[in-house]
């Protein structure tokens, strides 16, 4: 008899992507250079976002000469990455805000911050600071609304509430990267390569047979 799927469920999924995608987070527990090079990342591949945050620091290794630093500057810098007119001045911005302020921990005072939206601010949360948080983004959306965990209808802020309330809290931190992954190169928005997928023996997805 066939058994229709509707839900993949979460622990398995996780289990599986684990043991399948690698993650070495960034800056992990240097809150500051998490959420500037958050900032890079927008819309840029890792292995331009890295390289260049590097490049940034090793000019700029402090909140405060990156704050005094010439825009033109740090748009040299910042070429390689997509929009980097507008990342310099929000990574500049944001270093002014870091020197006066600190970074941080709430995502109500992080979201403050320029250039750093939910996704940024969940981020830094988890990998700055090591509190459990969700980073939901448009890859992490569309899985989640394909394994049946959310519905077509849910906003990201939605979306993250449901994924807590699935997820053991100690797994919160690496969901985001995980579906990431997947979602680049396989559970693409067009075409999904579920065929490939380490996970269709579990997904409700109607392409998946
Ligand atoms: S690729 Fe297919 S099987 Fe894998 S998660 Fe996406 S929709 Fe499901």
């Amino acid at each position: 008899m066939h058994i229709h799927k509707r839900f993949a469920p979460p622990q398995e999924v996780v289990h599986l992507l684990a043991q399948t995608y690698t993650f070495d987070p960034y800056a992990k527990n240097d809150p500051t250079r998490v959420l500037l090079s958050c900032i890079l990342s927008a819309r840029t591949k890792d292995e331009i976002t890295y390289p260049t945050a590097d490049r940034l620091f090793s000019f700029y290794p402090t909140p405060l000469s990156l704050c005094q630093a010439h825009l033109t500057d740090l748009e040299n810098i910042l070429k390689p990455v997509g929009f980097y007119r507008q990342k310099a001045k929000y990574v500049r911005d944001a270093a002014c805000y870091i020197e006066k302020w600190g970074v941080p921990k709430t995502t109500k005072q992080l979201t403050q911050v320029p250039g750093i939206g939910p996704k940024c601010a969940a981020i830094v949360r988890a990998f700055g600071w090591g509190i459990p948080d969700i980073a939901v983004d448009a890859h992490v959306q569309r899985i989640s609304k394909r394994l049946g965990w959310t519905e077509e209808k849910d906003d990201h802020l939605r979306t993250q509430t449901k994924l807590k309330t699935l997820l053991p809290i100690h797994e919160w931190v690496y969901v985001n990267h995980l579906l990431v992954s997947l979602g680049r190169h396989v559970c693409r928005p067009q075409r999904p390569l579920c065929h490939q997928c380490v996970l269709n023996s579990l997904c409700p997805y109607p392409s998946n047979p």
